[in-house]
């Protein structure tokens, strides 16, 4: 079978991220990334050998590469002309202007989670619903944070048949190379109360109940979830269970914090870097084993998630749905994997 030829549009935190984990398959290749002018963030898709072109189809955008050492091949219609599918990795928002020009090229199209749910009605998640979404036209890959907590509540649902969440969102302020956003100097409750992180894993995973807070901190690094999940009578589960299941799920990191000396985000960050993920990557949700508690059916548990990767691997698979490439979940979450471990040779 040929290979998927994927473009991206918008080649900024996510959309450079998922550019390289596209190159590392065999089953799918990059046909261009776009940018809305010639910014240093060209110089590494020309490294990479990723053709440039426009986010835009006007010659004026276009022209402005021009007078850069960045070759531009075109706007946007030229690059959705030569592709199957196209992974918006856009500002959030823009995604409703965008939509349009995927289906007036007849591309399928991959969202990310700063779209709304609506603007597709149809949300990703590779542990939650990949069947759902095979052979659809156009869907949303979730946020970080619902990517991170469909990864251990899916598998505890699976288990338990039903699930009701509480659960708070510790937030980053803003992304380490972005210096527009903030607080710098506060704690800021979102007031919209419940927060949409909770509600949103319903998009994928309806079946599980679940209400969210959330609260921004000052860090880039990660985002930690303070959760409790009220599991049914009769679960079956204990505090060791419940770990051994996180163990033997995929994407999912479960480590003794004290015993490791890994209290903090920063030492997980610390620790990815150390592995040698490209950017200090760490696609994987951490699971903080001395932070699990199982009280009667009372579940209590921390996580942690790098906000800028854990999305990333999911976008792979999430093509491979679309395009009706592998149907069972867990063969793609491992060939996505394995292809993007030997990529970076870790
Ligand atoms: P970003 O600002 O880092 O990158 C966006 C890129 O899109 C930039 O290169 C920008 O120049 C380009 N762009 C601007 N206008 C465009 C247009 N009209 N069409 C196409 N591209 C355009 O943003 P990001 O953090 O990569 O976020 C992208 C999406 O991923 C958003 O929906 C966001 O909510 C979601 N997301 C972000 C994170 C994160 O932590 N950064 C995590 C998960 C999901």
């Amino acid at each position: 079978m040929s290979t998927v030829r994927v473009a991206i549009n918008g080649y900024g935190t996510i959309g450079k991220r998922v550019a390289d984990a596209v190159d590392a398959q065999d089953d799918m290749e990059v046909v261009g990334v776009t940018k809305t002018g010639p910014s240093f963030g060209c110089e590494m898709a020309v490294r990479k050998n990723f053709d440039i072109y426009c986010t835009s189809d006007d010659p004026d955008m276009i022209a402005s590469f021009e007078s850069s050492p960045f070759k531009c091949k075109g706007g946007l219609k030229d690059l959705l002309s030569i592709s199957d599918v196209v992974i918006d990795c856009s500002p959030g928002k823009m995604g409703a202007e965008n939509l349009g020009k995927y289906q007036d090229a007849g591309v399928k199209s991959i969202f990310q989670g700063g779209e709304k749910h609506s603007l597709t009605g149809l949300s990703y998640t590779s542990c939650a619903n990949h069947s759902e979404n095979y052979g659809a036209e156009t869907t949303r890959v979730v946020s970080c944070n619902t990517t991170g907590l469909s990864r251990t509540l899916v598998p505890l649902y699976e288990h338990c048949g039903s699930l009701k969440v509480e659960c708070t969102m510790i937030r980053r302020a803003a992304d380490p190379g972005d210096s527009k956003k903030g607080p710098i100097n506060a704690i800021k409750p979102v007031l919209k109360v419940p927060s949409h992180h909770g509600p949103d894993v319903m998009t994928v995973k309806p079946e599980i109940e679940i209400n969210s807070l959330a609260v921004a901190v000052p860090t880039t690094i990660m985002h930690v979830h303070a959760i409790i999940a009220d599991l049914p009578e009769g679960h079956g589960l204990s505090t060791e269970s419940v770990i051994e299941m996180w163990k033997s799920s995929p994407r999912v990191i479960v480590m003794n914090g004290e015993g490791n000396r890994i209290t903090t985000t920063a030492e997980v960050m610390e620790m990815a870097r150390d592995i040698g993920r490209k950017w200090g990557d760490l696609h994987e949700i951490f699971v903080w084993e001395d932070g699990v508690r199982l009280m009667g059916n009372r579940l209590y548990y921390f996580q942690a998630i790098h906000q800028e990767s854990d999305v990333i691997p999911e976008n792979i698979d999430c093509v491979r749905a679309l395009m009706e490439i592998e149907k069972n979940w867990q063969k793609s979450v491992k060939k996505t994997d394995d292809a993007i471990s030997s990529y970076y040779n870790i």
